[in-house]
């Protein structure tokens, strides 16, 4: 992610901030074109301080304190471009709800924000209401019944609330043996899945995939079964990039996908900070310049050549603060290859930049996720009723659980849960 500046002062300000510690002005978030604006109230609505005159609002979430993105004044939405994907939050009267929806919404729009960078498509249920991207955001119910899978149904993915919790959390990656478990690697992994739709089924790149992912059309549910039952292949990190990864080839998919995110998000981190590595080694693998717009490289190895200097020298600084490593992951040759046909299928499948100047830079993305749909969005976040009436079924039914986040592993010498459930 870039450095923010508060184009007031130029302090330099987070992602998240609402307000400029330094000279107190009004801060929101403009996606498109990705800047951070100062901005003024003026009659109810604020205007930027630059350039002069624009007039914004601020998504509705921001009443809930849950967002700090704008929507231009004369726009219909409600919702910025990325609440508008969400189908369900939370009863955030409830208990701890609204602080973990909270948590849950800052990882969503750092989601957001790498995939509006890579300007790839992103229908939501306005625009498509059967295969839009969406987000149901949803709570065990405390009396007892199914657990909330997260996991990702045809373009809807939920996500269970209790991922939310730091002790939950990490009591779960513990249990499931995970060397990384966040919020961001959720939304990254799950919507590894939605792409796999959109940029391989529907983009005619099945048989490409299957050469690298192997074959899909191998059984999920008892693929998952025997994942559960017998783990990982001891060898897995030779061509995995995580042990859940083998279970099928769409986890590996979306796994890989999930790291190719990390990836660019992390490697536009540094080069927004300047970052030089050059150890005192001679082997220059180890050395690197980050210095480009990683949402542009030409290819994943380009990404790889910085990558690895920079996961070696932070791992190296974690490890002195005593802490783990901030990337606890091998980039084997075949991961290698399986990152290339996500950066391939990206740029691909990226909507391109118009060569006018008239539509802006994201006109098609806009186009995909209309500022003005002509009919009322079903996507605006309704608020859940009590767990004991919930109103639709609170469980994915369509598939069988999507990541290794949604139940503990079975006991031994039992079977897993139900498969379709
Ligand atoms: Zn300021
Ligand atoms: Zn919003
Ligand atoms: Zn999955």
């Amino acid at each position: 992610m870039k450095l923010f500046k508060c184009q007031a002062c130029q302090q330099s300000v987070y992602f998240e901030n609402r307000v400029c510690t330094a000279c107190g002005h009004t801060l929101g978030y403009l996606p498109l074109p990705g800047e951070m604006m100062a901005l003024q109230p003026r009659d109810g609505h604020f205007t930027a301080i630059t350039p002069k005159k624009t007039a914004y609002r601020f998504c509705e979430n921001i009443t809930p304190d849950a967002c700090n993105w704008l929507i231009p004044l004369e726009s219909q939405e409600k919702f910025c471009l990325a609440c508008r994907h969400n189908r369900t939050i939370p009863d955030l009267a409830m208990g701890e709800n609204l602080e973990r929806w909270r948590k849950m919404e800052v990882a969503k729009h750092r989601l957001f924000y790498t995939l509006i960078a890579l300007r790839l498509p992103l229908p939501n249920l306005a625009d498509d209401s059967e295969h839009g991207l969406a987000f149901d955001f949803l709570a065990d119910n405390p009396s007892g019944g199914p657990k909330i899978l997260t996991g990702h149904d045809d373009g809807l993915i939920t996500i269970n609330l209790i991922e939310a919790d730091d002790a939950e959390r990490e009591k779960l990656r513990t249990a499931m043996g995970e060397p990384y478990r966040t919020l961001l690697g959720h939304f990254r992994h799950e919507v590894g899945h939605f792409f796999w739709d959109v940029l391989v089924r529907d983009a005619g790149k099945l048989e490409a995939c299957r050469e690298v992912f192997g074959d899909d059309r191998a059984d999920y549910g008892e693929a998952l079964k025997q994942h559960y039952a017998n783990g990982a292949p001891a060898d897995w990190q030779k061509s995995f990039i995580s042990a859940y990864a083998t279970a099928h080839p769409w986890e590996d998919f979306a796994e890989t996908f999930a790291h190719y995110l990390h990836i660019i998000d992390t490697l536009e981190t540094a080069s927004t900070f300047g970052l030089r590595i050059h150890p005192a080694t001679k082997n220059r693998a180890l050395h690197a310049d980050i210095d480009f717009d990683p949402h542009n490289a030409t290819s994943a190895n380009v990404l790889l050549d910085s990558w690895l200097p920079l996961t070696f020298a932070v791992n190296s600084l974690n490890r002195s603060m005593g802490l783990g490593d901030l990337y606890p992951f091998i980039v084997s040759p075949p991961v290698v290859q399986k990152l290339e046909f996500i950066h391939g299928i990206i740029h691909a499948g990226s909507v391109k930049k118009p060569k006018s100047k008239k539509p802006g830079l994201f006109g098609r993305i806009m186009k995909a996720a209309p500022e003005q749909p002509p009919a009322p969005p079903p996507s605006q976040p309704v608020p859940v009723p009590p767990p004991q009436t919930p109103p639709e079924d609170p469980v994915p039914v369509e598939l069988p659980p999507d990541h290794p986040g949604e139940f503990p592993p079975p006991p031994p010498n039992q079977p897993p849960e139900p498969l379709r459930v």
